[in-house]
């Protein structure tokens, strides 16, 4: 696996941008566009494509364009185009007036056909696509020419616009490029440029019966815009040569297209056929998952767009194929969210702490740190008293030497509390499980510190039992439990799915995050972090997704 894309910084694309703006060409502009198609909603590959676009154009002073690619009338759906805005928005970026339905050049892009036609470099050809399949061949073997090729350009021009009047039939005939049948790029061998297809197009509505395919589209919605630097992913390459070839020839604005790698990442699968298929079976609650790589996806699991766009810039942009690992991006997320997620106490899997020697009708406050990382967030009171509740896995009877929580005899400092030393246990006469823990704590200890000065090396975090309000809180782990879920491109990455890659608590909660902003992050003090589920969350009956836990893997495996 390769762990590390590529240095950030000046990667190749900036590189060729810096060099164009320098030299003046396009006149020092730059121009670029994001085009999905609206089939699907987001991942996190196109946050790569959406931060690289919007992002060279924000830095050398350019425009980035927001293009719904919707030459292909009946795989697309309105209720995406909303989506794609909103989600690129969410991920901070703006392409103001140049918002474009590729289905609005269609106009343009017949009359560019009609003046390959006329030049003598289209044709129409009636061969059916089996037929086509012996004629175009193999690349180590030149193909054959279509029997069509040589038509006359009146006879050519005639049906053209006969198709377009819809006077054949689906699949009767096809508008062909002219270019070479030995080419070794089967791309070039007289690709098709239009088909007919009777469906109706969401946007245009009825109006077209003959449309445009992606190659042939894509350089001329290029070119009408003005783009400057076609950016896209490396299965375009061998495309290339097609995408130039209509330019040059219609002699229009002609953009560089300019290739690179897409995202892969572990423990995730990102083609919109699976995603589709984990929603449709059942297997998350829909795209905006929290386990699910979508921007919605992350965004619900309290993923910031700071910290993709962080990761996006980290990983930067190469021409070759990788996977990036998935706790990079969790080292990002992790990188914000320390600096900007206000901590609190919540115990996830409580059990009862009593403190013996403290009076049982009296009650205290302590202060804590909102944020370390940010003085400015100030303290906050929180409320103590007798009993409390601990986490489950703080306490062991018989512990290992190297467990520092919790103990028979051991003394433990509660954050922002006090000193308590355990005295004993009651445990359920049946079951054997610890019911309660006794302890008695320490007074001189109050705000946490030793009086004397005695090293108290575990630190726990608690609520108090009588303030304790309760939370769902939703554990999401990762959706597969293999690196690579998706790598025998069949169905088998449904067999790798993580049966526990989501579980429902009831958390034991300071008071303070009863009333949590719904679409907050919190770090729930040695736990992880928190996001108020921005669909979900009430005040007074918060929803708490958790967003990652605090264990860096990244950092840990020393990058
Ligand atoms: P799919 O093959 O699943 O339908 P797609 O790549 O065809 O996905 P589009 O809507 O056409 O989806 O993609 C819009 C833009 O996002 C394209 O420019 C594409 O290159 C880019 N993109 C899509 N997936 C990735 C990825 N994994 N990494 C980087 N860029 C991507
Ligand atoms: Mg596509």
């Amino acid at each position: 696996m390769n762990t590390e894309e590529t240095a950030p910084g000046k990667h190749f694309i900036r590189q060729i941008i810096e060099r164009d703006v320098r030299s003046g060409k396009w006149s020092g502009r730059v121009v670029t566009r994001f085009p999905p198609e609206p089939n699907g909603y987001l991942h996190i590959g196109h946050a790569k494509s959406v931060c690289l676009n919007f992002g060279m154009a924000a830095e050398y002073g350019g425009t980035c364009h927001l293009r719904m690619d919707d030459t292909n009338p009946v795989k697309e759906e309105l209720e995406y185009v909303e989506a794609i805005k909103e989600d690129v928005r969410w991920l901070g970026f703006d392409w103001g007036e140049h918002f474009h339905y590729a289905s609005d050049y269609f106009e343009q892009m017949y009359k560019y056909a009609v003046e390959l036609i006329r030049q003598g470099n289209a044709y129409v050809c009636a061969l059916s696509s089996e037929e086509w399949k012996d004629y175009r061949g193999i690349p180590e073997k030149p193909g054959m020419e279509s029997p069509h090729r040589n038509r006359p350009v009146d006879e050519n021009l005639e049906l053209f616009s006969m198709m377009r009047a819809g006077e054949f039939p689906d699949g009767a005939m096809v508008l062909r490029a002219k270019i070479d049948m030995g080419s070794p790029n089967l791309h070039m061998r007289d690709p098709v440029l239009y088909r007919i297809l009777k469906a109706k197009h969401p946007h245009t509505d009825g109006v077209w019966c003959i449309y445009p395919t992606y190659d042939f589209a894509h350089c001329l919605e290029d070119s009408i815009e003005g783009i400057t630097h076609s950016l896209c992913t490396l299965e375009f390459e061998v495309h290339r040569p097609l995408y130039d070839w209509i330019l040059d020839k219609l002699g229009i604005h002609h953009p560089q297209q300019i290739e690179f790698a897409r995202l892969n990442m572990t423990y995730t699968v990102m083609s919109k056929r699976k995603l589709i298929n984990l929603i449709n079976e059942g297997y998350v609650d829909g795209w905006d998952d929290p386990r699910l790589p979508t921007v919605r996806g992350m965004r619900r699991r309290g993923v910031t767009p700071a910290s993709i766009r962080n990761f996006c810039e980290r990983i930067g942009v190469t021409k070759y194929d990788s996977l990036t690992d998935t706790a990079l991006l969790e080292h990002f997320i992790r990188d914000d969210l320390n600096r900007h997620a206000t901590r609190a106490l919540a115990v996830l899997n409580p059990v009862k702490l009593i403190i013996e020697n403290y009076p049982e009708d009296e009650e205290e406050e302590f202060d804590a740190v909102n944020n370390p990382e940010s003085p400015d967030a100030g303290t906050r009171k929180i409320p103590f008293g007798r009993e409390l509740y601990i986490e489950r896995e703080d306490f062991m009877e018989d512990p290992p030497k190297k467990y520092y929580r919790l103990a028979p005899g051991r003394e433990v400092r509660l954050r922002y509390a006090c000193l308590i030393t355990c005295t004993g246990v009651k445990k359920d006469e049946v079951s054997g499980e610890i019911e309660k823990i006794y302890c008695r704590w320490d007074p001189d200890s109050r705000g946490g510190g030793a009086p004397d000065g005695r090293k108290v090396k575990g630190t726990i975090h608690w609520v108090s039992a009588r303030h304790a309000g309760e939370a769902d809180v939703r554990l999401y782990d990762r959706l597969f439990n293999v690196e690579e879920p998706g790598a025998d491109n069949g169905e088998d990455y449904l067999t790798h799915i993580n049966q526990d890659s989501l579980r429902t608590v009831k958390a034991k909660v300071e008071p303070s995050l009863m009333n949590a902003a719904a679409g907050s992050h919190i770090q729930f003090e040695r736990l992880g972090y928190f996001y108020a589920d921005h669909v979900n969350s009430k005040p007074g009956k918060p929803v708490f997704n958790r967003t990652a836990t605090l264990r860096d893997q990244w950092a840990k495996k020393g990058q």
